[in-house]
């Protein structure tokens, strides 16, 4: 039966690791549709036109080199705020969250704008130092230049647009279940998440 969680948060809130445990938990496929955004960005930067690139846009796009960068995270959420890319984008989203067996799907937008109807929302989220630290830590262990004022700046910038962007804005959906994991622990947070969306329908 298909059974669809949605997960939306700002960056570096822990919504990627929460996707992959819940999903792992559950038995469901993930998708981060962050990389959708990033790759049609990464295209972009190439000199593609953003709907062809949207309109273009395959699975196999999605395990391109690079997408986990700055630089694409950067390109992805301007490339985001464009209302005719994020239209291109529904019916991958919506066909991955109703496969049979279950789907997470975590990005911004997806329990308020792809997956309405999806029984379990959860929305998480983490102070912007906390965020930034986490991000901080993760760039610099991967080699990466970068000071922590620099992730703090980029993290809130990311948010501002986000956030204030006309169409689909990141916000948590009326019925979305709230997680601020900036005291949690990895494993705290999951286990929340698996308990709220138990508390939802899925079966273990
Ligand atoms: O989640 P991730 O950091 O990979 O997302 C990159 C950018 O893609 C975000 O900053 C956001 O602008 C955009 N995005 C979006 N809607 C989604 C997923 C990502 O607008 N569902």
């Amino acid at each position: 039966m298909a059974f669809t969680v949605a997960i939306d948060g700002p960056a570096a809130a822990g919504k990627g690791t929460i996707s992959r445990a819940v999903a792992e938990h559950f038995g469901f496929a993930h998708l981060d549709t962050g990389l959708l955004y990033r790759a049609v960005g990464a295209k972009v930067t190439q000199g593609v036109d953003p709907l062809e690139a949207a309109e273009a846009l395959k699975a196999e796009d999605l395990n391109a080199e690079g997408l986990r960068t700055q630089a694409a995270a950067e390109a992805a959420s301007r490339v985001a705020a464009n209302p005719q890319v994020r239209a291109a984008l529904v019916d991958f989203q919506r066909a991955f969250a109703t496969r049979a067996g279950g789907a997470v799907l975590d990005g911004r937008d997806i329990g308020t704008v792809i997956c309405p109807e999806a029984p379990a929302k959860l929305f998480v989220t983490a102070s912007p130092e906390v965020r930034a630290e986490r991000r901080y830590l993760e760039l610099t262990e991967g080699g990466h230049e970068v000071t922590r004022a620099e992730v703090l700046e980029d993290v809130k910038a990311r948010d501002a647009r986000d956030s204030e962007r006309v169409t689909a804005p990141l916000k948590p959906a009326d019925d979305a279940v709230v997680i601020d994991t900036s005291e949690m622990s990895i494993e705290e947070a999951v286990a929340a998440a698996i308990g709220a969306v138990q508390a939802r329908g899925a079966a273990t």
